[in-house]
Order: C-alpha cells, then structure tokens, then sequence
C-alpha cells in the first residue's frame, strides 16, 4: 500500500481498514501473524514532513523464551511518527539534526504503508517474549513444562537437601 505524499493536504488525509501482511516481515523467530492488522492512520504534511498519526490491532503467535511453548499476543497499540524525504539525509545542508536522522524516511514522494505498520508491530513485540508474567519454564533436568506439570526432579532435590539438613542437625 503506496501513499503518494502530494495526495496529503496541510488538512490531512485519513485511512483505515485492515491488511494482511506476510510473517516472514516479523523479525521474532517462528512468529506469525494470527490475524491481519487493523488500522487507522491519519496522515499531516507541512512541506515534505509529514506526520503519521493511527492506531493498530492484530494479534501474533509467540514462542515464550522460558517454556517454550505457543502464546498469543494482541496488539493493540497507538503510534505518532514524522516522515521525512530520504533525499533530505543525502543532502550535506540538511535541515536536520542527528537526532530526527532516527525519523522514518520515504522515497520519491511514496510512503510505504505497509513499512510502517510492520515496524509498529516490531517495535511492539517484547525481545525474548513470555507467555505470561509468571511462567515457570521447563525443568532443566527433564524437560517437563512445569506450567502444566511438576516433575520428580526438584521433589528429589528437595527430599536430599531435606535428609541432609537432618544430618547436620
Ligand atoms: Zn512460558
Ligand atoms: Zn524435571
């Protein structure tokens, strides 16, 4: 989805519907989407700046980093970025400074939609993602998911840590 930046007005230019987008553009490994984004965006230009304004909603399949198992995120999230022209930073007199060099660019006069949406998915999605915020992981010794289970391993352990605190007493 191409936005030419000469179809937005100082008054703004308003989208919203919903995209499929392929996973391979989901930088978590095994991650897919479960769903298409929804979104809305309301685009401002002043010049060749322009401001992107929206809202997104979709929902991707995580691995948890601790037990290794299939989770679900939603997403639902709200983004405020500027764009600016990629010929600007060519530029030697740039109007900008190192800081706005950390701005989204665009080429010959086309926003990429799409880029941008996938970015804001990106950006949303936890480096090394949990399933939740108490998840036990697996057992380290057997393997067991001690979210659904409990393994003999740590009884063990407890039961030798246990005689042992008897022999010392
Ligand atoms: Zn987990
Ligand atoms: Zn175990």
């Amino acid at each position: 989805m191409i936005i030419n930046v000469n179809k937005i007005s100082d008054r703004g230019y308003a989208l919203n519907d919903t995209i499929e987008i392929d996973s391979t553009h989901l930088l978590e490994d095994e991650s897919f989407f479960l769903e298409g984004i929804e979104y809305q965006i309301f685009l401002k230009r002043q010049n060749q700046r322009v401001q992107a304004q929206g809202k997104i909603k979709t929902a991707i399949s995580l691995i948890c980093v601790s037990c290794l198992e299939q989770f679900d995120l939603k997403i639902n999230s709200r983004f405020d970025i500027i764009l600016f022209p990629s010929e600007m930073v060519d530029q030697r007199n740039t109007a900008l400074d190192e800081e706005e060099l950390e701005y989204i660019f665009y080429e010959n006069d086309q926003i990429d939609l799409e880029k941008i949406l996938i970015e804001q998915v990106n950006l949303f999605t936890p480096f090394k993602p949990v399933c939740k915020a108490e998840c036990k992981g697996i057992c380290s010794s057997c393997g067991t998911n001690l979210n659904h289970s409990s393994c003999q391993c740590e009884q063990n352990k407890n039961e030798i840590k246990f005689l042992f605190e008897k022999v010392k007493r």
